[in-house]
């Protein structure tokens, strides 16, 4: 198990799925600030809108049904929003506000598409759970996550080895953010999908060098041309 930090700092936790997808792309989101939105972001921004009533409580029999729940963890040095948080009476749970009895925490976080190949949607949520876990002093086993393309729920089991994986990465992204290093493109499959390649320009910028400087650069030759 690695050694616990205390991070002064808060960083997005939905940028976890990004450094997955690439570190790149989540350094020039976070650091440099340059998001575009393609097909594949605004159809998740209205799946996430369907989870997303801050003010929507449903309450049943055996179960509270909660959304847009803020989370953040000082270890991990994240915040962020879970979408739905249900909270299951448990004699194992917690004292809620404004409700009698204990309550155990169920997180469910929504995805339009279907499970990946890669590790970075089970991570997300074991960050939301691990938040959860710091927040309320708990430990919680499992989570879900639903697929609208499949739709249905897919349930992840914790273990230390996806703790660690979340500690490391958080880590990382850390580092990134204080050094304030984007990381050198580098040409790949995920470069067809990617949200900002117009403004990665991965096989131009595959050396370090900032968007920023990039797009300075070719301001400086577009002048330079025109006084011509
Ligand atoms: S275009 Fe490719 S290298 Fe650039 S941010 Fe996207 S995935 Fe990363």
């Amino acid at each position: 198990m690695l050694k616990n930090t205390h991070y002064d700092n808060f960083l997005q936790l939905n940028g976890i799925q990004h450094f997955m997808f690439c570190p790149r792309q989540w350094a020039l989101i976070m650091i440099e600030q340059v998001w575009s939105e393609n097909e594949d972001t605004t159809i998740g921004n209205l799946v996430h809108k369907l989870a997303d009533d801050r003010y929507l409580e449903e309450r049943r029999k055996n179960r509270i049904i909660t959304r847009a729940v803020p989370i953040r963890s000082y270890e991990l040095g994240l915040n962020g929003i879970i979408d739905v948080l249900e909270f299951w009476s448990s004699r194992t749970g917690i004292e809620l506000k404004n409700s009698t009895g204990l309550w155990f925490p169920k997180v469910i976080e929504y995805k339009k598409g279907k499970p990946k190949k890669n590790l970075s949607d089970t991570l997300q949520l074991v960050a939301q759970i691990m938040c959860l876990e710091e927040m309320y002093s708990l430990e919680i086993n499992s989570g879900e996550i639903y697929y609208k393309q499949i739709n249905r729920r897919i349930r992840v089991e914790l273990n230390e080895t996806l703790r660690d994986e979340v500690r490391k990465t958080s880590k990382k992204m850390h580092e990134l953010y204080v050094q304030g290093k984007t990381p050198h493109a580098t040409v790949g499959k995920n470069c067809k999908r990617c949200s900002i390649k117009e403004m990665c320009q991965p096989r131009l910028t595959h050396h370090k060098r900032s968007v920023q400087n990039y797009i300075n650069n070719q301001w400086e030759i577009i002048n330079e041309k025109a006084i011509e």
